[in-house]
């Protein structure tokens, strides 16, 4: 796509668009996996990983919308316990692109257990950084894949590292590699993945189950240093446009 002089100016021409007639580019619907009432893997630190999914997947949300780009939300407000929905409601917006946020853990046996303010908590160094997934199943794999393999290659220049451990060759992992270098597995049978009628990726942001991961985390840069990389990723994959 053409580069235009500076995205404010973007934002500007995005928001005439309509009065002229011609249209907006489609939005990109930015998923927050889990929910409050199932709220995904548990992190060291005791806390329930839908709200780390949250954060991050309104911190990106923000972002994009700031740089002139229309978003869904899905699943931002904890209430979304029906996992077909999610996709369902990407399709019917019209969506270019669908990201799927949220954070890993590892495998039980791998557990270890601690006491952090008098509490009884379960932490693993199995596992840390970033993951990707796209699905063999969704129509648009070449596309996945490339913005994908884009996502993994903006964090990796930005200092953050793929995880391993979900190639291992165990029961619950034994993921196949899609582009290792850039941190991507095929997970063919995800639900928001196969079922989305445009390009699909999720992104493991890290391994809250890990205590440096999720003390990482916390940091308030952490969120809006992942948010850049997606953003950098998806214009470089043409998933938004192209911005200064
Ligand atoms: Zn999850």
């Amino acid at each position: 796509m053409k580069r235009l002089p500076h995205r404010c100016c973007y934002a500007l021409i995005l928001a005439i668009l309509p009065c002229l007639g011609i249209a907006q580019p489609k939005p990109v619907a930015i998923d927050a996996g889990h929910s409050m009432a199932h709220s995904g893997a548990v992190s060291a630190y005791g806390k329930p990983e839908f709200a780390y999914n949250a954060a991050l997947a309104a911190t990106i949300s923000d972002l994009l919308v700031a740089q002139g780009v229309p978003v869904i939300k899905i699943g931002h407000d904890g209430k979304m316990d029906d996992l077909k929905k999610r996709p369902q409601l990407a399709n019917a917006a019209g969506a270019a692109f669908f990201l799927s946020i949220h954070h890993d853990s590892a495998q039980p046996h791998y557990f270890k257990p601690w006491q952090w303010q008098g509490k009884n908590l379960q932490h693993t160094e199995h596992g840390s950084g970033f993951s990707l997934f796209v699905s063999r199943k969704n129509p648009y794999l070449t596309n996945s894949l490339a913005c994908a393999s884009a996502l993994g290659k903006a964090l990796k220049q930005a200092g953050f590292y793929p995880s391993q451990h979900h190639a291992e060759k165990i029961v619950g992992e034994n993921k196949e590699w899609a582009d290792q270098e850039n941190g991507v597995f095929y997970y063919d049978n995800l639900v928001v993945l196969k079922s989305t009628a445009m390009p699909a990726v999720l992104l493991e942001a890290a391994v809250i189950a890990n205590r440096q991961d999720e003390e990482k985390l916390q940091t308030p840069q952490m969120h809006p240093s992942i948010a850049a990389e997606v953003a950098k990723g998806l214009s470089a994959c043409n998933a938004i446009p192209t911005l200064h």
